[in-house]
């Protein structure tokens, strides 16, 4: 498996992306009881670094779908959070068969 190490910013279209993986992170997410976030007024991924390895890498590309969401799709034709969820799925299983995992 090639582990991919996630950078701490990312570009994403014309934005750039912070990417928050640390300590901190873990704990603000856990209390809201989520594995990731993507906000996009903030420019920020958040993801649970603590998160068993498969977790974290289905985590990581469910965010990242957030951002190509958001950037790459005008505002009337975004697809829903179920969407997000089932595409990041896919494409998630699709990588890991080609031997690509995302880790912190
Ligand atoms: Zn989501």
């Amino acid at each position: 498996m090639n582990k991919v190490k996630l950078p701490k910013s990312l570009k994403v279209g014309g934005y750039t992306y912070r990417v928050l993986i640390d300590g901190h992170i873990t704990r603000e997410l856990l209390e809201g009881s989520l594995w990731g976030e993507h906000s996009p007024s903030k420019l920020t991924l958040k993801m649970d670094g603590a998160a068993p390895p498969q977790h974290f890498h289905n985590t990581a590309i469910h965010e990242l779908i957030h951002a190509a969401n958001e950037v790459y799709l005008p505002k009337d034709s975004r697809i829903t959070e179920n969407q997000v969820q089932q595409v990041s799925n896919g494409l998630a299983q699709i990588l890991n068969q080609l031997g690509l995992q995302l880790i912190p």
